[in-house]
């Protein structure tokens, strides 16, 4: 191309009637009228009508091309009432093909649900490129942006934690990652940065947060994958009230920022053991039909929780953790409710301890859970008692939490929101993966690039690995 115009994106033509202008994008659909070929051309703005005279006929749909043209008001009766650039087309002068597009392995009109889960996220590249997808990921980034802002105004600090690191415990199997340096040794991915934040407390920041990735070896299911993302957050010399008045406005405000729309403005709180009579379940949905069909978000707070339970000896996480055959609930690195400290300490009426827990759900998923912390060392060290750890063995686990707390911890108590969840809800979607650019499959396979995969004979012998039964690992 010879001429030195700078780029004008689709939706800018509409004030620049009669100006030639640069138009970047992909080609969204072809009308050949014989010698009038028409075009709709896409960019991150929107669409364009472009019309060449025995011009664009070798152009393939969904090919990136580049035009110069001069925009044109369209007589009134052409204009289409659709297209917010509908008054205007651009007259193609010149054009090229900056990549070709073969037929497409999917397509991309429509909002993609027919297609089978492997093509689409083989392609997710492409299965990005519809309407819907581009609306939620670009929702889901204001929601973001909108909750940063709102904490920074609160004085809060992101701080990112490590990604490698050391077992912490939230339920679930850890993933862990072999050690070149120490042959035989494993760090853990997080399940949360539940101790990393609680120890960001112990340095005094007293206001964290930070918009970061878990990783938890699941079941997976439609509204949980192998990772996921959480706001998690932390703060010192709050109580309980503090904390959910907080996070209640952030929420709010943050939701509303991105056109969400509240049937309750303050969140009522119910009990867990009131949750459970009233509806079967920890988690439930307070919309009425026709508050579903209006899109209605129903926030509530479920308090209140057992901070033990009895070990499910079908779960392989919980079985390592329980070793007396108590569990945490929730979290260990929580405290126990006020009146509860005695009996938490005496190790008594262990089945009536309440925790300092609030949950978040909102349209019958848990999109939020928190608490405020054991900060005192005796009483988490009887947390891990009471789940029959020895003394070594809590000092092999969380030694370094107890030491932190004998060097000036304030009290603490913070949350973590699930962000993939929460965005799902907003997008009046039914499943995380219309809200994660390349989530993997419901077998644990990734998006577009195949893993699990295997390795090198030479990557085992440097980690010290060998892989016994070959025969299973080769099969996924
Ligand atoms: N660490 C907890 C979780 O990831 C959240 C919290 O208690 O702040 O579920």
């Amino acid at each position: 191309m010879t001429k030195n115009l700078s780029r004008t994106l689709a939706a800018q033509t509409l004030d620049l009637v009669a100006q030639q202008v640069k138009l970047q994008g992909w080609v969204q659909t072809k009308r050949d009228h014989g010698k009038v070929t028409f075009i709709d051309l896409r960019d991150r703005s929107g669409l364009v009508q472009c019309v060449g005279v025995d011009q664009l006929q070798d152009v393939a749909v969904e090919s990136v091309i580049e035009i110069i043209g001069t925009v044109k008001a369209r007589p009134a009766k052409m204009v289409n009432q659709d297209l917010a650039t509908g008054a205007v087309e651009v007259k193609v002068e010149q054009y090229q093909v900056l990549n070709l597009a073969q037929e497409l392995p999917i397509t991309l009109t429509g909002d993609g649900k027919d297609i089978g889960e492997q093509p689409r996220l083989k392609y997710r590249y492409l299965d990005l490129r519809r309407n819907r997808m581009q609306k939620i990921l670009k929702m889901r980034s204001a929601f973001n942006r909108a909750i940063r802002e709102y904490l920074y105004q609160q004085d809060f600090v992101e701080i990112e934690t490590p990604m490698l690191t050391r077992s912490t415990k939230e339920g679930a199997r850890d993933f862990i990652v072999p050690s070149r340096f120490q042959p035989g040794k494993f760090y853990a991915l997080p399940q949360s940065p539940q101790q990393y934040k609680q120890l960001l407390m112990t340095a005094g920041f007293e206001r964290y947060f930070q918009i970061t990735r878990c990783i938890r070896d699941e079941d997976l299911r439609a509204d949980r994958g192998f990772e996921f993302t959480q706001l998690d957050l932390e703060m010192s010399f709050v109580d309980k009230p503090q904390v959910m008045n907080m996070v209640e406005s952030l929420v709010k405000t943050a939701v509303k920022a991105v056109g969400g729309q509240l049937r309750d403005q303050t969140f009522p709180v119910v009990d867990y053991d009131q949750a459970l009579n009233k509806y079967g379940a920890d988690k439930f949905d307070l919309r009425t039909d026709q508050e579903k069909k209006q899109g209605l978000l129903a926030f509530a707070w479920v308090v209140k929780f057992p901070f033990f339970k009895k070990v499910d000896t079908s779960d392989a996480a919980e079985v390592r953790d329980g070793k007396s055959g108590w569990t945490f609930t929730h979290n260990p690195f929580s405290n126990p409710e006020p009146e509860f400290i005695k009996d938490h300490l005496a190790g008594k009426n262990i089945d009536k301890i309440i925790t300092d827990q609030y949950d978040l759900v909102c349209n019958g998923y848990e999109v939020g859970g928190g608490s405020i912390r054991a900060h005192r060392p005796e009483i988490l060290k009887q947390t891990f008692k009471i789940m029959g750890y020895s003394d070594q063995e809590i000092e092999t686990s969380i030694g370094h939490m107890l030491e932190a707390f004998k060097l000036g911890t304030p009290p603490h108590g913070g949350i973590a929101l699930g962000l993939d969840r929460l965005v799902m809800v907003l997008a009046q979607e039914t499943s995380v993966k219309e809200t994660i650019a390349f989530p993997m499959t419901s077998t644990g396979r990734t998006a577009v690039m195949t893993a699990p995969s295997k390795v090198s004979q030479e990557q085992l012998a440097e980690l010290g690995l060998q892989v016994i039964d070959t025969e299973k690992s080769s099969s996924a």
